[in-house]
């Protein structure tokens, strides 16, 4: 029986002239497969290695400039995977920003123990399956849901058959084993009421509760001491440009069952005393009905388990009612994803399907009842104007001046894998050999400094009302007081970058 060693690399965190946050969270889809591995019978020997959890900092000077890695550095990569002397190794890769660690993660694997069969998988290598598999140091590239491929490939590789499963690429010709559609390559798991619970007892725990608790959380608002991220579904119909999540999970919405829901909190609260949920579905609220009995089991726990969606949910579906069940519920905040407050630009350059005067009333909704709402806004996407964009950050503002709508602006990032990225490729708006971030992109219509010109502006603004609204209002000066202690660093960069210190 084989030994399986699943990896999460160290993550580089400024880079030629880039600043990222360091960001930990419990690698729920590393785990999700090991609890597919042992329900399915494999009897290997697996483990996790995550090379973020020791949390240290190391500054190179490379040809390109100054690199700053989060993590354990390359020897001491490859010392523990060495130790561990495992017959096939897995490593994850979330995001394309940070597919070059996840690649020198696998020269180190390979320089570590050359027998060992090096299997690459994330939303990355779902895009670019053969040119991952060009590099020399991986042996397989695992497109979209990991769990029954990961199964399938061990069980070949234990009985020295060469793989042939849709989805698992070994070889230039196993092509032929994917779809031929430009973004969904592969089929997804039609079930997910079939996947166990994630396997948390590979990982500890704590220490994930640790460092999100202190700064390295993925998330901009950290209110739990012990907080964990829950997906009860995967995948999403709609097919706004600029979304990467349909190569790895489709765009057949599947959700789980409320019983399984009810047996995942209940593991979490019972065994590691779980203190908020981070709901980070791609589309928590695509189906209202399912979404009321969510709220339903959410009700029923006593006490409540804060909770919130920072990855944002629909705009549309919302009635008072449904508002006040969520902050009965226990909800601290909801995120939207509104992206424009252009109409036409939501219908034809964003493509949506979005009515604005839905989200209007979700404003509405939220102010009357006191839940509050964190709204995303997207500027600086080919086919948007600049006065378009000006409308966006004018809306912003005003939904924050009148209703406390927090205004999250994020500027366009064209990533592979999306519509928009092809777009930019086709019609090269973009500088190729930059690795991908934000605010990159030259249009005819703006560049890159027209959006930050405007962008510096509205953070100026932002801050003058966010001041107006805590020295006007006693609840906004608590609420915003504790923000600004809890991320009290972070606010002070933005300050900086807003008033250009
Ligand atoms: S941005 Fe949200 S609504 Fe749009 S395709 Fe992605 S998950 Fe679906």
């Amino acid at each position: 029986m084989k030994r399986l060693l699943l990896c999460i690399p160290n993550q580089s965190v400024h880079y030629r002239g880039m600043n990222a946050r360091p960001q930990v969270s419990i690698p729920l889809g590393i785990l999700s497969i090991v609890a597919f591995l042992r329900e399915n019978g494999w009897a290997g020997d697996v483990r996790v290695y995550d090379a973020r959890l020791s949390a240290s900092f190391t500054t190179t000077q490379e040809k390109g400039g100054r690199v700053t890695l989060f993590g354990d550095d390359e020897a001491t990569m490859g010392k523990r995977i060495a130790e561990i002397a495992p017959d096939v190794i897995g490593i994850s890769n979330m995001f394309s920003a940070q597919f070059p660690q996840a690649l020198r993660m696998a020269e180190v694997a390979k320089q570590a123990c050359p027998n060992a069969v090096v299997v690459m998988g994330g939303p990355h290598v779902s895009v670019f399956p053969e040119e991952t598999l060009e590099q020399p140091c991986v042996d397989y590239v695992v497109v979209g849901e990991g769990e029954e491929r990961m199964l399938a490939l061990l069980r070949c590789l234990e009985a020295g058959e060469t793989p042939a499963i849709p989805g698992v690429l070994g070889r230039p010709e196993d092509r032929r084993l994917l779809r031929d559609h430009p973004l969904v390559k592969v089929n997804f798991i039609k079930e997910v009421d079939d996947l166990p619970l994630p396997a948390y007892d590979m990982v500890d725990v704590e220490r994930y509760f640790e460092l999100q608790a202190n700064g390295f959380s993925p998330r901009t608002r950290e209110w739990g001491q012990r907080a964990v991220t829950m997906i009860t579904s995967r995948g999403c119909p709609h097919r706004c440009t600029f979304c990467s999540i349909h190569a790895t999970m489709g765009y057949r919405w599947r959700a789980h069952s409320p019983d399984y829901i009810r047996r995942h909190i209940a593991l979490l609260r019972e065994r590691y005393a779980i203190d908020f949920i981070h709901f980070e579905d791609d589309n928590l609220t695509h189906d209202s009905e399912r979404y009321d009995r969510l709220l339903n089991i959410l009700l029923e726990l006593l006490p409540r388990l804060p909770w919130d969606t920072p990855n944002g949910v629909r705009g549309d579906g919302w009635t008072l009612e449904r508002v006040r069940r969520t902050r009965e519920s226990g909800c601290q905040y909801l995120a939207v994803a509104i992206e424009s407050a252009v109409q036409n630009v939501l219908d034809k350059v964003v493509r949506k399907r979005l009515d604005l005067a839905q989200v209007d009333n979700l404003m509405v909704f939220t102010h009357q009842e006191g839940l509050r709402l964190m709204a995303f806004y997207v500027v600086g996407l080919p086919g948007e104007r600049l006065e378009d964009i000006d409308a966006t950050f004018r809306y912003a503002l005003a939904r924050y001046f009148r209703f406390g709508v927090w205004p999250g602006m994020n500027l366009a990032v064209a990533l592979p894998g999306t519509e928009l990225g092809r777009i930019v490729e086709r019609d090269g708006l973009r500088d190729p050999s930059l690795p991908y971030a934000a605010n990159q992109l030259t249009t005819s219509e703006f560049s890159p400094a027209d959006i930050q010109k405007r962008f510096r502006r509205f953070q100026r603004l932002k801050i003058l009302i966010f001041l107006w609204r805590s020295l006007t209002s006693w609840r906004d000066l608590r609420y915003n007081a504790s923000l600004v202690w809890r991320y009290r660093s972070s606010i002070a960069n933005e300050f900086r970058k807003a008033f250009g210190m």
